[in-house]
């Protein structure tokens, strides 16, 4: 028997990653710099900091600087912001609602630091998410593949990682999970292959929200 449930944001919760990947690919073409939006879902999870870095390693033979890192990111952002709000992912309300009925607590475990992020979730899932132990930018100083915000979100749960499900659509952080010793349910709402979230260390994989929420109870109840 489980009795916490980490789910990831971008990708998982909020249709948000073709924006992310849009405005990274525009961002980094402002600077001279080639992220294909393809590329940008492998990287779902990095800081901004991480990303930019493999970016100019890559094309330049060099790490960038802070104030090069803080420009591109701002762009970045810039771009992410004029698209419109991204909306509930289909499935997801649904999701959550499985993991509450089964009497287990669903927290969210998030790279992001959105301000305004509290209130977009309780707009989208009401009362429906234990706000005191989510995780997001604010709270780790490494980001995903590193395992630290799942540990993080365990510590404030108090609870071991047999006992929490990990929930992730991107390569980095079903890594992150996995290295954090949890049971990590892939969900593939992007364009990458199968495989890549299998070798990343998934579990199971569902290919939809919608598929997840008919499937999640027995994988919380199971009591091995
Ligand atoms: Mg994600």
């Amino acid at each position: 028997m489980k009795s916490l449930v980490m789910f990831d944001m971008d990708g998982v919760l909020f249709d948000s990653m073709p924006y992310h990947a849009s405005s990274w690919h525009r961002a980094m073409a402002d600077f001279g710099l080639d992220l294909p939006e393809a590329e940008a879902f492998m990287h779902e999870g990095r800081t901004g900091k991480g990303t930019i870095n493999i970016v100019t390693q890559r094309q330049l033979g060099r790490a960038a600087d802070d104030a090069e890192c803080q420009r591109i990111y701002e762009r970045k952002s810039q771009y992410f912001n004029q698209f419109p709000k991204p909306q509930r992912m289909p499935g997801a309300i649904e999701a959550v609602q499985a993991v509450r009925e089964c009497g287990i607590t669903p927290i969210i475990v998030t790279g992001s630091g959105q301000l305004s992020l509290l209130e977009r979730i309780e707009q989208n899932f009401p009362g429906l998410f234990r706000h005191e132990w989510m995780v997001c930018a604010k709270d780790v100083k490494f980001g995903k593949p590193n395992p630290e915000p799942y540990l993080m979100g365990l510590k404030k749960a108090g609870v071991t990682c047999d006992q929490a499900i990990v929930v992730e659509n991107a390569p980095l952080g079903i890594e992150a999970g996995h290295a954090a010793g949890c049971f990590v349910v892939a969900v593939n709402t992007g364009p990458l292959p199968d495989k890549v979230l299998l070798d990343s260390g998934a579990d199971i994989l569902f290919h939809s929200m919608a598929e997840l929420s008919q499937h999640i109870k027995p994988l919380l109840t199971a009591s091995e």
